[in-house]
């Protein structure tokens, strides 16, 4: 009989949020559905494709697009298949069985889900209670503890919180390992060190096109590095790892710089706003214990009532991310954050 290994028999399947929810802040995604503006222009380009032909399995001119845009050469840029995939593949190919990856947390999932995986040996520092990257703790574990790799987002998810700019080049600095900086939310803040990425061998950048960008439906990340890590990467992804709707639809809407720039600022608005109602609530609640300064598209709450917040909150067809004892919160339109923070205040009133 054929027996699923054991690190297959104990893994399941990523379970988003199901169900039809009128309003959905769970996922981090972006609240303007870019489609609306550039559906002819997409549905012109993608009329005129080859789809007998393989995509180009350099995704020269998505990678071009991305790389105009964020002012840097596109010999440092690899697409992958969401930045999910390049993490996936920088854990099975730059590391071996057994290396140590260090992730802080909390943070992301997916760094420590890919990492068992790959059978790395994952350590998880946790955070201060302040939720804080202590930068100095992590290069003196670093260097201590044979890590051969450390692996964080900035700002974080699920936190919220960022670490400035000088921070992160101290941290890259300080240690020889290599680092993976996720700047999956980093559109929203300006402490990005993209440009400054050729002046390391040790770091890779990740990016995304699933949320300042807008484009979770088409799986399409980035990662920036030195020409020596980006070859690498480029020999090992798997040669169509994007395929070429993406590729076109990517190169398309990366190229529209000013509404790029006008949808962000817009979110980042909107955080401000939600940020404020949501500081306003714990004024006013006990329950909400600690609300944090978000520099991202969402909004992190301490709080030990998450989970009968979140379970009221699908009750009102409002869905929101339930992590433990917190909740987060993605920043919707103006209406979506008004929805959601007076229907928290009713529930909080309730309590
Ligand atoms: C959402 C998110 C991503 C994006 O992953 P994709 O596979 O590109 O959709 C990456 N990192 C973090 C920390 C995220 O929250």
């Amino acid at each position: 009989m054929y027996e699923l290994n054991n690190k297959l028999k104990k893994i399941e399947a990523y379970d988003p949020i199901e169900g039809n929810y009128k309003i959905r802040l769970d996922a981090n995604e972006s609240c303007f559905n870019i489609n609306e503006k550039f559906g002819d222009k997409i549905a012109e380009a993608v009329k005129g494709l080859s789809l007998n032909r393989y995509p180009d399995p350099a995704a020269s001119a998505v990678n071009k697009a991305f790389a105009e845009l964020y002012g840097i050469s596109e010999k440092l840029v690899t697409a992958g298949n969401g930045s999910d995939e390049l993490i996936s593949i920088i854990c099975g190919c730059f590391l071996e069985k057994h290396d140590k990856v260090l992730t802080l947390s909390p943070d992301f999932s997916m760094y420590a889900f890919y990492s068992e995986l790959y059978e790395l040996q994952v350590v998880s520092m946790p955070k201060g209670d302040d939720l804080r990257i202590d930068v100095s703790k992590v290069i003196e574990y670093c260097n201590n503890n044979e890590i051969k790799a450390v692996i964080f987002s900035n700002p974080c998810n699920p936190t919220s919180l960022g670490l400035k700019k000088e921070d992160v080049i101290r941290l890259v600095k300080g240690v020889s390992c290599l680092v993976i900086v996720d700047e999956a939310y980093m559109d929203f803040w300006d402490q990005s060190i993209l440009d400054r990425v050729e002046e390391f061998d040790n770091l890779i950048i990740l990016k995304t096109c699933s949320k300042a960008v807008g484009m979770a439906a088409i799986r399409l990340g980035f990662a920036v590095a030195t020409p020596k890590i980006t070859n690498a990467l480029r020999a090992v992804k798997s040669p169509y790892n994007t395929d070429t709707i993406s590729q076109t639809i990517g190169r398309i809407i990366l190229s529209e710089k000013d509404t790029l720039q006008k949808f962000r600022d817009e979110i980042v608005e909107s955080r401000k706003e939600l940020q404020e109602a949501v500081n306003e609530l714990a004024l006013k609640y006990t329950k909400f214990e600690k609300v944090y300064d978000s520099v991202a598209n969402f909004v992190f709450i301490k709080t030990s009532a998450a989970k009968e917040i979140h379970e009221k909150l699908l009750e009102r067809s409002i869905a929101v991310r339930y992590m433990g004892g917190y909740i987060r919160i993605t920043v919707g339109s103006k209406e979506e954050n008004k929805a959601v923070t007076s229907a928290l205040d009713e529930i909080l009133a309730g309590m």
